[in-house]
């Protein structure tokens, strides 16, 4: 569903692609002579690829990272020949002429991977860009320590391949003291020692506050450039990218020891205005938000009263003047000073899964483009 008109809409995300710009500009400056890429997969975490990839081409990014083929297949008519749409899933078994025919370049996470790019290299008669992804503390995708060891002793196994980074991923980057950050850097280079040269990638946004030695050839944000605090307990020096406002949908009087909204988990102790608004977990609004979160109205805190519904959530708005709200009202429920990682912290979970559960029925309008 795609709501193209205001007057429809139950909320608004707003997103300002000038910010974004910013940040890319910032985290690129931080990276040093490292080139910054731009991981846009899960739709820009939720934001809008197709809006947000182009933008930062604008600006000078030439590298994007999404995880799916297929998000790659979408994403790649979008930007300039210029640009590279690297896959970090690569290619699953039986896609990779596709992968090959809508230029997307694979991440290359495992021997099978490896092999069967390099027998698409030697059908295609040409040397095939890839990426090489090596484990070094997740355990998650990569080839194992072992795996490169395999492909040192045998260095046919890449022929055809041409490897344009060689890469790896942090598992705690945000933690500036953690010592598995020096570990895994360690590791990456004893690895890459074990490969043809060619150029790195480790850092994602936060590892690229980690220092000059964590940005290799091409560093690899994601959620900075959206906004989220890229080192744990510091001050957040991205630009907010998001605001999120939900419309009133009802006013209503309540007498006291009246409950609000299901499983009547909340009483009112006194007479109170509730206002209830179009948004609820449906659209991305955690139901962990549920009594803990708060809107906001010129600057007025207004605590939401019981559980999140689907669509709606209720509001306490009893220390707002009898007039502030009506029907129509916007309240906001994201802004640059109610942020994602404030949002989170509440829900008990991370700025991540915030942006990424953003909802489909917000009306979404992009400032600055
Ligand atoms: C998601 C992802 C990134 C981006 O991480 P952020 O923490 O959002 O900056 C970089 N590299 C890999 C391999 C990823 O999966």
């Amino acid at each position: 569903m795609i709501v193209d008109k205001f007057e429809h809409a139950g909320a608004v995300l707003s997103i300002d692609l000038d910010a974004l710009a910013d940040n890319w500009r910032l985290l690129q400056q931080r990276s040093g002579a490292a080139a910054c890429a731009a991981v846009v997969k899960a739709d820009a975490y939720g934001l809008g690829a197709g809006r947000v990839a182009p933008h930062l081409a604008r600006a000078g990014c030439r590298a994007f990272f999404v995880a799916h083929l297929d998000e790659a297949l979408s994403l790649r008519p979008l930007l300039p020949a210029s640009c590279a749409v690297y896959v970090l899933h690569g290619v699953p078994p039986g896609a990779e002429a596709d992968c090959l025919a809508g230029d997307a370049i694979p991440v290359l996470n495992s021997l099978a991977q490896v092999e069967a790019w390099r027998r698409l290299a030697g059908t295609a008669g040409r040397r095939l860009p890839a990426l090489l992804q090596v484990d070094t503390g997740m355990a998650r995708v990569g080839l194992a320590p072992a795996e490169v060891r395999r492909l040192a002793t045998d260095p046919a196994l890449l022929d055809g391949v041409e490897i344009r980074y060689v890469m790896s991923h942090l598992a705690c980057a945000e933690e500036q003291g953690n010592p598995l950050n020096r570990v895994q850097l360690e590791r990456f280079s004893a690895l890459r020692e074990l490969l043809p040269a060619s150029a790195a990638s480790l850092a994602n946004s936060s590892g690229i506050f980690l220092g000059p030695d964590f940005h290799c050839q091409l560093t690899r944000p994601g959620a900075a450039l959206y906004g989220v605090a890229p080192v744990a307990g510091q001050p957040n020096p991205m630009r907010p990218v998001i605001r999120l406002q939900g419309k009133v949908v009802q006013l209503r009087e309540i007498d006291a020891r009246t409950s609000v909204g299901y499983g009547a988990s909340w009483v009112a102790p006194a007479p109170t205005r509730i206002a209830t608004v179009a948004v609820g977990y449906a659209d991305g609004f955690l139901r962990s938000l549920s009594s803990r979160a708060s809107a906001w109205y010129m600057g007025v805190a207004l605590p939401l009263v019981g559980k999140v519904s689907m669509d709606t959530i209720t509001l306490d708005v009893s220390s707002l003047p009898a007039d502030a709200l009506h029907e129509g009202s916007l309240v906001d429920l994201i802004n640059e000073r109610h942020t994602i990682d404030r949002v989170a912290e509440l829900a008990g979970t991370i700025g991540y899964e915030i942006l990424t559960s953003l909802g489909q029925r917000y009306f979404r309008r992009y400032l600055g483009d």
